[in-house]
């Protein structure tokens, strides 16, 4: 019997409820000593998050966007310059690399991960390419050896999006530690989420991670001493107290995400829908579980109809959105992009999801047009 008649896409309510008292007693910390900016709790949690991702340095800052600008600024990349990314992506990759005053090249995706597929990105590569930025969309690491072996030839700086992808595995390495530099996100409803925006940068470069931190910090080597026409986009103290207390939980979320997630493939395997692929090097960590239908839109009224919440990441690819006509891209240019937008559709997934709710939705899946 199925009581559970209201399954919303995304449910953060009960991992509050969860650790309410820690995260009270690390904020009312940061209120009583009233330390805003930049107090202990943003270096502890810098110091904890790098060695999570296996990397020698993390710079908290104040959104992924501003993790991926500073991120490609860090290498001397701006002006004049051609950075690679996927059309299949969250707008912010795109928008970091014109924010560094470079211009974004888009490649289309391979049709299996819906990720970075380095042919694509061979043949994107010119004279003025600088970087590559693959992302793990999804939270299912890119096939990052190609990519790193053309970063080698050409002489590249690759820049992983880890935005959604905190935790994930390539290879066994986890990624964030696989390029010159990562960007991650602690917008609430990422694996890893904030009350509140917030990001960091990870890398072993430590002149890039210098340079963040200075840049982050209205370009201040010592208070008032302005070495760089710098940016305030400093991660925030109490959101970095909160990060604190939820970090050690990470692997367990990510671990309930994977349960669901093979529970939807076990469930599914019978359905008319397209399942996620999972490569053989990726261990990820489920950020989104996305299915594909030419029928979505009837398909998503469906589900809205038996009180389950889906999602569309991301409806329009890059080069389709109004901001970006000035690239010069028209409908055509990435098929599998364009094509997939119209047909991926995001399932439920949060770690508090239950067997009872994974079983409902995927009933109803199976119950569509039968
Ligand atoms: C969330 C996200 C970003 C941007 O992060 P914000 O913290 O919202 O600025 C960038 N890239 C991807 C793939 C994302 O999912």
């Amino acid at each position: 019997m199925i009581k559970d008649k209201n399954i919303p896409f995304v449910n953060l309510k009960s991992q509050h409820a969860s650790l309410e008292h820690e995260i009270e007693n690390a904020v009312s910390s940061v209120f009583k000593r009233t330390a805003f900016i930049l107090g202990p709790e943003v270096a502890r949690f810098e110091s904890a998050f790098a060695a999570y991702c296996d990397a020698e340095h993390a710079v908290g800052v104040s959104s992924g966007t501003s993790a991926l600008e500073l991120a490609i600024r860090a290498f001397g990349i701006g002006p004049g310059d051609e950075v690679i990314t996927v059309a299949n992506t969250f707008i912010a990759t795109a928008l970091a690399v014109t924010y560094a005053g470079a211009t974004p090249v888009l490649v289309d995706i391979h049709p299996d991960t819906y990720l970075m597929d380095a042919e694509n990105v061979r043949q994107a590569i010119t004279e003025k390419t600088k970087a590559i930025i693959p992302v793990h969309l999804y939270g299912q690491p890119v096939d990052m050896d190609p990519i790193l072996e053309l970063a080698r030839q050409h002489n590249l700086v690759v820049i992983e999006d880890a935005c959604q992808a905190h935790g994930a595995t390539y290879k066994g390495k986890r990624v964030g530690s696989l390029g010159d530099a990562a960007a991650f996100s602690f917008y609430p409803a990422k694996n890893l989420g904030a009350y509140g925006d917030g990001g960091m940068v990870v890398t072993n470069n430590s002149d890039a991670a210098d340079f963040i931190r200075i840049m982050s910090n209205v370009g201040q080597t010592k208070k008032y001493h302005h070495q760089l026409k710098g940016y305030n986009h400093r991660l925030d103290n109490l959101q970095a107290a909160i990060l604190e207390v939820k970090l050690p939980h990470l692997d367990g979320w990510n671990a309930q995400r994977k349960k669901w997630a093979q529970l939807y493939k076990e469930l599914l395997v019978q359905s008319e829908f397209v399942l996620p692929y999972v490569a053989e090097h990726a261990d990820p960590v489920w950020h989104l579980f996305v299915i594909r239908t030419q029928e979505r839109e009837e398909l998503m009224a469906f589900l809205q109809e038996r009180g389950i919440g889906t999602g569309i990441h991301y409806p329009i690819p890059v080069h389709l959105h109004d901001a970006y006509q000035d690239l010069g891209y028209k409908a055509g240019d990435f098929p599998i992009s364009e094509k997939f937008a119209s047909e991926i559709l995001s399932l439920p997934m949060f770690p508090d999801l239950t067997s009872e709710s994974v079983h409902y939705v995927s009933e109803a899946l199976l119950s569509f047009k039968k």
